[in-house]
């Protein structure tokens, strides 16, 4: 058991053991300090605290190598160690016995009917903290009013495998990539692109309002909008890509008239044929390459009428919601098409960096 080891002289009995019999302690003063497991489970992988399943194979000689996350404490370890009775000092018995001789089955007693003998080894927990804290670590789940409900269904997809994220209701809720286990066709497996749910509630609609506030203040101008959110810095804005388009147009109406009197020139033999060749093919080429030039720009300003257009509608959706305060689902599914989660940089404090991206509709990413 976790936090004791056996006597070598008695086998029936528990010795503290000295490397982790400080982490229960410190886990029931947490819990009663009123730190929920997932939040102790959050510090523990802070300090990078062997698992329980790591310190055993530590101690079996494993290399840690091989655990893929030696650190890495979940709610319901903390929670289920929480719930152990025997920390107080007790042995239990009888929590589970086998149904008849002839089925290895086993079944689990009620509580109620558990065999308790105190005082049989050093408590780690006193029995007064021990009962304060069974009121959080219940064995039913219990659903914090955050993530009672995820508004999100079905938005928050994996960046790095293109999945749907799962969503974990336990604690304050947490999405998950659930192909991460999995080995994948290609030979590899995804990260847990874990992303606790408040964090990403929060994401959401700081950005939402953002957005909300700016086009309120431009009463709704979409060129505003569009030049604040939507185009990149190193783009030519539509003045001077105007003009650079009149310029290619102008250079290739005059290489239009130079070929044609090229070819005059030719027929009336005022030129050699090598002459004519030669020349032709340099305003050819030239010709060529403006007109693909042309085309370029052409197709991107056309684009960028689309994209007029679609901002417009992204306008008048946004425009519906006053004051925004919270997040509903049809805010969400109004505005916002997916929502892309990043590999975090590993931190569990405040130097946590994970990038989100919202792909908004009509108008996909905004700056
Ligand atoms: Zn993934």
């Amino acid at each position: 058991m976790y936090g004791y080891k056996l006597d070598p002289s008695d086998r029936h009995r528990l010795l503290v053991n000295e490397e982790t019999a400080p982490v229960v302690k410190e886990m029931f003063r947490m819990a009663v300090d009123g730190l929920t497991p997932y939040k102790i489970a959050q510090a523990f992988i802070t300090q990078e605290i062997l698992t329980p399943r790591a310190y055993i194979a530590k101690t079996k000689g494993v290399y840690l190598e091989v655990l893929e996350r030696p650190y890495l404490w979940n709610e319901r370890t903390i929670a289920g160690l929480l719930r152990n009775r025997q920390y107080c000092g007790h042995i239990i018995s009888q929590k589970q016995s086998r149904k008849s001789f002839k089925t290895t089955k086993l079944v689990k007693h009620p509580e109620s009917e558990w065999i308790v003998v105190k005082d049989m080894h050093e408590a780690l927990v006193n029995e007064q903290d021990f009962e304060k804290v069974q009121a959080f670590v219940q064995t039913k789940r219990r659903k914090s009013k955050n993530s009672e409900q995820n508004i999100f269904v079905g938005m928050i997809k994996c960046f790095d495998c293109g999945y749907s994220l799962t969503f974990n209701y336990n604690g304050i809720g947490r999405f998950y990539c659930n192909t991460f286990r999995q080995t994948r066709r290609n030979g590899k497996s995804c990260t847990p692109h874990s992303l606790p749910y408040p964090m990403l509630y929060d994401a959401v609609l700081t950005k939402v309002r953002e957005i909300s506030t700016f086009v309120k203040s431009r009463e709704g101008d979409y060129e505003e909008f569009y030049n604040h959110f939507l185009q990149s810095g190193n783009d030519l804005n539509n003045a001077s890509r105007k003009r650079e388009m009149d310029k290619l147009k102008r250079r290739s109406s005059e290489l239009e008239n130079i070929i044609r009197l090229l070819y005059e020139d030719r027929a009336q033999g005022i030129i050699p044929v090598d002459r004519f060749a030669s020349l032709f093919a340099g305003y050819d080429t030239e010709q060529k390459e403006l007109s693909a030039k042309i085309n370029a720009f052409q197709s991107q300003i056309t684009q960028e009428t689309d994209t007029m257009q679609n901002a417009g509608y992204f306008l008048n959706a946004i425009s519906k919601f006053t004051e925004i305060t919270e997040l509903t689902p049809s805010l969400l599914r109004e505005l916002i098409e997916k929502v892309v989660v990043h590999e975090s940089n590993g931190y569990r404090d405040e130097r946590r960096k994970q990038r989100i991206d919202i792909h908004w509709r009509f108008v996909g990413l905004l700056k």
